[in-house]
């Protein structure tokens, strides 16, 4: 599990800083067996969402029911609103079985908005939504055009046109929108401004994810997004999901479970939490939430790496940095996954990306030893990323029993962290016993059972997938 050797420059290490990467390996590293106990639990606690009761993983219904034929047809508008981005799509979807056109525009997404008032937020969001319409339609007279939101946040839906929020995650906090439904004040912006939508369907990052997979490829089971945060969706039967009872579902029918496995272990239990993990809790906008997603995804990695350098350099035994002014080293959450991503992506021989990095962006220029270390955590915090991200989908796999599937895999993690692929898929082995194979015999290279694979575009094709799906339900009364 460890990165290719590299004994040589270890060698030059003094011995108290080495000592102190083996500290540091302590404790970030997860071990099989503690990755095993992780997934036990993790099963346990996503039936307990499901249940009556409850637990701390939301397991939300969202009324996206089964998988799309490949049949569906129309104009669809998707919009995604995402941590630095807006987007907007126009997906057509024609008769051809599993094929689409789309345009895009994309709107920045500006960071004072995410603290801001709920009115800016949807006004802001209906303008973009009317300048799309307005440069891709000018002129014309459009009967009401039928959206997918990708709303990428934990909401309690009772119809899949409805979503109210449970609470902010990623960072965002806009007073007045926890606890309502989102959807009339975003119809009420649209209205306003005369933009001529419908919103059809209020969807999770990870159901659009799983649906526009599954549209293209008949064996994905699971979507996940590891991005700035981190979660999943999955088919359930309804007579599978207890908390549903009441509702007199078939319990055949299926149904999308955004289950929101950030909030996983919310009361520590079982996660191997360290001091900075604690940190990072403490001072977020909302502490005792997202446990999970805390310690994984993208938002919080840099800031997790950046915590442990500056107590190394304040509070360790071995001092790094010196004598050297760190003033930059202190500002919140100033150094985002992309950093981290690129020291592991510095060739080893110098690291001297690595070095020129630190003197430009936090003017701190770092001994050869201190680079080895830089490069050491790196590795530990992305590491320790997928080896618990992996977790979850080995959780839904032993949940369903899925013996062999394909997982959908989207968000800036994914899709951009060096080696993320590589090594959640190795845990996926432990975790899963597979070395050894189902059958007891050794398996061959290239046949993991379970594989995480890129996804479609969720936000934009799923989204539309989903609205599709919800208007050929409402066309056949079942609503
Ligand atoms: C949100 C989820 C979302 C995930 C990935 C989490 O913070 O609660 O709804 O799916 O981020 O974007
Ligand atoms: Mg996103």
């Amino acid at each position: 599990r460890r990165q290719p050797s590299r004994k040589g420059s270890m060698a030059d290490i003094p011995k108290d800083l080495l000592q102190e990467i083996k500290r540091l390996e302590d404790l970030f590293t997860v071990d099989t067996a503690k990755l095993k106990s992780i997934t036990s639990h993790f099963q346990s606690e996503l039936a307990k969402g499901l249940s009556k009761e409850g637990g701390s993983i939301p397991m939300n219904p969202t009324w996206c029911m089964g998988f799309p034929t490949g049949h569906e047809t129309g104009t669809f508008l998707a919009l995604d609103m995402g941590g630095t981005n807006l987007r907007v799509c126009e997906i057509n979807l024609p008769e051809e079985k599993g094929e689409f056109d789309i345009i895009q525009s994309k709107y920045r997404m500006p960071e004072e908005l995410k603290t801001g008032t709920a009115d800016e937020l949807w006004g802001y969001i209906a303008d973009c939504l009317q300048q799309f319409i307005e440069y891709h339609h000018e002129g014309e007279k459009l009967d009401k055009l039928p959206l997918g939101f990708t709303f990428s946040y934990p909401a309690t839906q009772d119809f899949i046109d409805h979503g109210v929020l449970q609470r902010w995650t990623k960072g965002f906090d806009i007073d007045g929108v926890e606890g309502k439904d989102v959807v009339p004040p975003f119809e009420a912006a649209l209205e306003e401004r005369g933009v001529p939508i419908k919103l059809t369907a209020l969807i999770n990052d990870t159901t659009g994810t799983l649906i526009a997979s599954a549209y293209t490829d008949s064996e994905m089971r699971i979507g996940c997004i590891f991005g700035t945060g981190c979660n999943a969706a999955y088919m359930e039967h309804c007579g599978d999901i207890p908390k549903l009872e009441h509702m007199k579902l078939d319990p055949n029918q299926e149904i999308a479970i955004n289950c929101e496995w950030g909030a996983f272990d919310n009361e520590h239990k079982i996660l191997p939490r360290t001091q900075y993990d604690i940190i990072i809790d403490k001072d977020s906008p909302r502490p005792g939430q997202q446990s999970f997603e805390k310690m994984v995804a993208g938002l919080y990695l840099g800031e997790l790496f950046r915590l442990v350098l500056l107590d190394l350099h304040e509070v360790a035994h071995v001092k790094i940095f010196e004598g050297q002014d760190v003033s930059s080293l202190k500002k919140p959450y100033s150094l985002d996954a992309s950093f981290l991503s690129d020291i592991e992506n510095d060739p080893f021989e110098n690291l001297s990306e690595t070095h020129d990095r630190f003197e430009k962006a936090l003017g701190i220029k770092c001994t050869k030893p201190e680079l080895e270390l830089i490069r050491r955590l790196a590795e530990l915090i992305g590491t320790r990323s997928a080896r618990l991200s992996a977790c979850g989908v080995a959780a839904i796999c032993l949940k369903k029993n899925y013996k062999t599937c394909h997982v959908g895999a989207d968000g800036s993690v994914f899709n951009k962290y060096p080696h993320f692929k590589a090594r959640g898929a190795q845990a996926l082995k432990e975790i899963l016993d597979w070395d050894k194979g189902r059958d007891g015999k050794a398996l061959g290279k290239g046949h993991d059972p379970v594989e995480i694979l890129p996804a479609e575009d969720g936000s934009g094709v799923g989204a539309a997938l989903i609205a599709a799906l919800t208007l050929k339900r409402v066309q056949e009364g079942k609503v």
